[in-house]
């Protein structure tokens, strides 16, 4: 597939799932690894060259927990909103993009708005600066770190952060 690098294939009755898939966009600076990528047979879809054929295109990402208030975290958006970027640019798609919560064992569908994309843009130009002026930021009060993958890199219970 253009763009991306193959993971695990599973298939069944007209629908491919690709899995720990790495993705990117450029103009936007992006680049990350998909939980799961599916593709459904669809005549209305688009053009996947490597499955012969025009599929739907989803994209899911695995949760441990579902939200305890119902409410979905912006930073879980945000990284959702990162994927469907780099996935919509690779494929020419407008990608469906979904949670799927283990512990419910629920999928729950996400749209995004203008807003998202302007508040996605707006804070990885916070970032980039942060990064410029090698300022390390305090953790916020309710920063939720537990589950996070980049906790034995960000060390945010390191003196100084809280
Ligand atoms: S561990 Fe670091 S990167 Fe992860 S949520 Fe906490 S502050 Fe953010």
């Amino acid at each position: 597939m253009k763009g991306v690098t193959e993971g695990k294939i599973t298939s069944s009755r007209g629908t491919i799932q690709e899995r720990s898939i790495r993705v990117f966009n450029d103009d936007w600076g992006l680049f990350g690894i998909l939980d799961c990528l599916e593709l459904k047979k669809d005549k209305n879809g688009v053009e996947i060259s490597a499955y012969n054929g025009k599929y739907t295109v989803s994209i899911v990402e695995y949760k441990i927990s579902a939200p305890k208030n119902g409410k979905i975290r912006m930073e879980d958006r945000m990284q959702l909103l990162g994927q469907k970027i780099c996935v919509d640019s690779l494929f020419s798609c407008d990608a469906d993009t979904y949670f799927y919560y283990h512990d419910t064992r629920r999928r729950e569908r996400v749209e995004f708005a203008e807003e998202d994309y302007i508040f996605l843009k707006k804070t990885l130009n916070e970032i980039r600066e942060i990064k410029r002026n090698g300022h390390i930021p305090p953790i916020r009060k309710d920063q939720y770190c537990s589950g996070c993958s980049m906790k034995d890199i960000c060390l945010p219970g390191k003196r100084g952060r809280i």
